[in-house]
């Protein structure tokens, strides 16, 4: 049996769908680009049927990522599998991935259906499925719940009908390494045609025992596993691309697997998908937590230096972190900029050469040393993809703890410059409604977070809000020494990105 496993990312469908993780469609795209250089085998990327920014996000998807195989999400109806497959058909790779439950508890209180005519519409959706796409894969949801019986007729029955992957997802995250690599080994036992598919795994986070389920499904057989960045995902998320691709490498001597994953691009994968939806790993997160590589323990340093294998498993720059800590101060220029950038993996557009260049002055003018957290957070801070209408020239807070704090803030708006004063219950408060005063616009802030990216007294805050406008929720981040500002910059990206999309939809509707 070939020991490569293949990786099936669905950070864009499973992860994506889960509380406080969504991302517009630019966003999405440029998380795809990501993993393609992560090299993921194949990308869900949505759930096409589920709304009109889903299919458009699948369909830019398919027709930008080239190297992998794009999958596109669809219930075992014929209207889910023609908008999934219209979604897709533009893809180099295709693969409609149907799934459909085959508990008797969710039969019972959710479809309502008998085994008979679950089996039924099972085989037909993936016969039709395989009349428009060439690669199908289903997924019998709540499989570790399902009867060994039935599930193996279904996983039987569907790969006769066209299925070459059958996944036997733990979707409630009940199951326990032992028993869910028993479910694989029974069904590679007792289906005769078993052969003629992949067998997949997908595990969610309930218990905390997702890749060790992960982990237990391969050892049994399965050579596709679904997962995604960060472990992101329903509930408490799915199993974690970057736990299971390390897993994998570190300990290839015991499991003797490979997956084709540039583990290079591991942290930085983490790290876009974190400033992307605002929602950032905790510290000691494996793999790509802050402390993952941190050995605080003088007794650990001391081995470390001595020899790192003595507390070392893993090397950081195996996952793509570059301890460089000093790297520039304000006297550096735009080309030390630009090396220091390609260096970090990332290569600038004149364009976002400037503007990176521009917040990197006005950081540099603030503390001592930038760190290269500091660019990455730079980079994540207003992209040239979103038309600035609103920028920030300066911000004044008069703030105390008898005092009703004071905003006055001045914006440009093409070549005129205003400003005006509000205040608020608190600085951010008031700053927010300084602006809202100036632009008219109205906004309900939704989320509001500060993360300090680097180290020290001087570090740099970055801040993420979210903030809803017409109904529509927008994201917005700035990185700054100064948190007013950043909070301030922040909201105005938000409110950019809303008139953008606004000015679009306007454009949309007249043509
Ligand atoms: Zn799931």
């Amino acid at each position: 049996m070939e020991n490569r496993i293949y990786i099936f990312d669905t950070t864009l469908r499973d992860g994506e769908q889960s509380p406080g993780c969504s991302m517009n469609i630019e966003e999405k795209l440029r998380l795809a680009r990501q993993l393609q250089l992560l090299c993921v085998d194949v990308i869900e990327a949505g759930f096409p049927i589920a709304s009109v920014g889903d299919f458009e996000a699948v369909k830019l998807i398919s027709e930008k990522i080239k190297k992998c195989t794009i999958a596109a999400l669809a219930r075992t109806v014929k209207l889910d599998i023609d908008r999934a497959w219209e979604a897709i058909q533009g893809a180099v790779k295709s693969r409609i991935h149907l799934f459909l439950a085959t508990s008797d508890l969710h039969l019972k209180y959710k479809l309502k259906k008998s085994r008979e005519q679950v089996l039924q519409d099972a085989v037909w959706a993936v016969k039709y499925a395989k009349s428009l796409c060439q690669e199908v894969e289903f997924s019998c949801e709540d499989a570790s719940r399902t009867d060994i019986d039935y599930l193996c007729t279904v996983v039987e029955a569907t790969i006769d009908a066209g299925a070459s992957i059958v996944n036997l997802p733990d979707t409630v995250g009940y199951a326990i390494p032992d028993e869910y690599g028993a479910m694989f080994r029974m069904v590679r036992e007792r289906v005769p045609n078993i052969n003629k598919a992949i067998l997949s795994s997908h595990c969610h986070n309930d218990l905390g025992l997702a890749v060790a389920n992960s982990i237990a499904a391969i050892q049994n057989g399965v050579r596709q596993v679904e997962c995604t960045l960060n472990g992101i995902g329903e509930r408490a998320g799915n199993a974690s691309l970057e736990e299971i691709a390390m897993a994998i490498k570190t300990r290839h001597e015991k499991l003797g697997f490979k997956t084709n994953i540039d583990t290079e691009e591991i942290y930085k994968s983490s790290k876009l998908l974190s400033s992307l939806t605002g929602m950032m790993v905790q510290r000691n997160k494996a793999i790509v937590g802050a402390n993952a590589f941190a050995h605080e323990a003088g007794i650990h340093q001391d081995g470390v230096l001595k020899s790192p294998i003595t507390y070392e498993i893993m090397t950081p720059q195996s996952v793509g972190i570059k301890h460089t800590m000093l790297v520039l101060g304000k006297h550096s220029g735009r080309h030390a900029l630009k090396q220091r950038y390609a260096e970090l993996g990332y290569k600038l557009s004149d364009d976002e050469l400037q503007h990176a260049y521009k917040l990197f002055c006005e950081i540099a003018d603030q503390k001592k040393e930038v760190f290269d957290e500091d660019l990455e957070a730079i980079l994540e801070t207003g992209t040239s993809e979103t038309e600035e209408v609103y920028h920030l020239l300066n911000i004044q807070i008069v703030s105390g703890t008898n005092l009703r704090p004071t905003a006055t803030i001045e914006l440009q708006q093409g070549d005129q410059t205003i400003v005006d004063s509000a205040t608020g219950d608190g600085p951010v408060d008031a700053s927010y409604k300084a602006i809202e005063r100036i632009t008219g616009v109205v906004g309900k802030l939704t989320e509001y977070s500060i993360k300090s990216v680097s180290l020290g007294h001087d570090a740099i805050g970055e801040v993420f809000v979210r903030v809803e406008f017409d109904g529509v929720q927008y994201n917005g981040r700035a990185a700054s020494t100064d948190i007013l500002a950043g909070s301030a910059r922040a909201y105005l990206e938000a409110l950019n990105r809303a008139l953008a999309s606004k000015k679009r939809k306007e454009g949309q509707q007249k043509k």
